[in-house]
Parts: structure tokens; C-alpha cells; sequence
């Protein structure tokens, strides 16, 4: 992705989402895969760092990761993302 084409939206309010920027609901999602070296480390009862990690290289997109995608689509915001999943 280009830097310059980077768009960030920000909610802004009108009559229809009583002001707020905001109507519906959109997901955040983590899917972890069950891949064989998972199911090793879990049969294993591996620390949460170590699944974390294998998750991550098995392409396990993140909560965070996939509400930040979720902001460059124009979908939300990071307002709200941050309100949601970023302590
Ligand atoms: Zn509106």
C-alpha cells in the first residue's frame, strides 16, 4: 500500500445516526486455524506466548490487526477500534 494513499475515516454525525457518526454493527474477528503445530502445542499444554506466536505465523489475524484493516476500508474508525480492542 502506498503511503500516500492511506485515508483514515472519522466519524462524523448527521440526523440519521443521531449525530454519533455511527449506525449498526460491524465484527472484529481473531480466527486461530488449527493447524497440526498447534494442535502439537496445545496437546503439549504450551504457554499463551508460545500458541501466540504460532498462531501468528500460521497468518492469524488479530483483533487489533483486523480492526485497523477495518479502518482503512472506511468501515470505522480508529476511535473506535481503540474503544474496543486496544487497552
Ligand atoms: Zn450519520
Amino acid at each position: 500500500m502506498d503511503r500516500e494513499e492511506i485515508k483514515l475515516a472519522r466519524a462524523k454525525g448527521c440526523a440519521k445516526c443521531n449525530e454519533t457518526g455511527y449506525k449498526g454493527r460491524l465484527g472484529l474477528h481473531e480466527i486461530l486455524e488449527c493447524t497440526d503445530a498447534m494442535k502439537a502445542l496445545i496437546k503439549r499444554k504450551e504457554e499463551v506466548d508460545t500458541i501466540r506466536r504460532q498462531a501468528i505465523t500460521d497468518g492469524m489475524t488479530t483483533l487489533k490487526q483486523d480492526g485497523i484493516l477495518k479502518v482503512f476500508q472506511g468501515l470505522t474508525d480508529l476511535k473506535e477500534v481503540r474503544r474496543v480492542c486496544i487497552k
